[in-house]
């Protein structure tokens, strides 16, 4: 195997991992009567740097993902710049004081968890008149230390979202409990995305994106099966 400075994935290239990703997505989405193009791959390049990124983009991949507004700002400016189509989520925890430069910079967010996080974005949106997706992070697994909306809490949520705020939730997303069977909690996100008018679901990573795949998820997040390993 050649030695290089680029990203390493299960493949050995970062390129070759993302076809076979995409192959294992097709085969998914095949198996259970979707279509491969209501499955977004979001490349989570969280902690490569743009000599790692660029293979990636060079083979077309244009949804990227990453979870801290500081570090995204040190490399996505001038890779959007430099390709103008490619769309940057944020799929890690935001804080409010820095929901401006989120909304500068980020297409999507994923981590909307709180009342504060959900009427600070929204300002930030109409101040720069920009719209990004927003996704409501759900604790489905009510996990004291992470985040996301109870399930409880969901509905009052979402419907505070769109009636006080005034904003336009795209769908739900969810990190299961690591020692827990995620298919579970892929389709109680499912569920709860359904009862509230929503039709996108951020769901599945790198080790089990193709049983996301097969619950319904339109946004599967993976980063270590395409870059290697952090
Ligand atoms: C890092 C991260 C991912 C990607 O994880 P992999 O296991 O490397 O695929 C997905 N979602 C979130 C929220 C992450 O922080």
């Amino acid at each position: 195997m050649n030695e290089t400075t680029t990203g390493q994935g299960l493949a050995g290239s970062s390129a070759q991992a993302l076809r076979e990703i995409e192959a294992r997505i097709a085969v998914a989405a095949k198996g259970v009567g979707r279509d491969r193009s209501a499955v977004r791959l979001i490349a989570v390049s969280k902690t490569f740097d743009a000599e790692a990124i660029h293979p990636v983009i060079d083979a077309g991949q244009r949804h990227f993902g990453e979870n801290r507004v500081q570090e995204a700002q040190g490399k996505w400016p001038a890779l959007k710049a430099a390709t103008p189509d490619i769309r940057l989520h944020l799929i890690g925890p935001l804080q409010s004081n820095k929901a401006k430069d989120a909304v500068a910079l980020f297409d999507a967010i994923h981590t909307i968890d709180r009342e504060k996080i959900a009427r600070a974005v929204a300002e930030e949106m109409a101040r720069q008149g920009r719209t990004l997706e927003l996704y409501i992070q759900v604790n489905t697994g009510e996990e004291p230390q992470k985040a996301g909306i109870m399930p409880a809490e969901v509905a009052a949520f979402v419907t505070m979202c769109r009636e006080t705020l005034g904003l336009q939730v795209r769908g739900l997303m969810c990190i299961p409990p690591v020692d827990e069977e995620p298919a579970v909690h892929f389709a109680f996100l499912l569920k709860l995305a359904r009862e509230n008018g929503l039709d996108h679901l951020s769901m599945g990573m790198s080790s089990d994106f193709e049983t996301a795949v097969e619950l319904g998820s339109t946004d599967i997040r993976v980063g270590s099966a395409i870059f290697g390993s952090r």
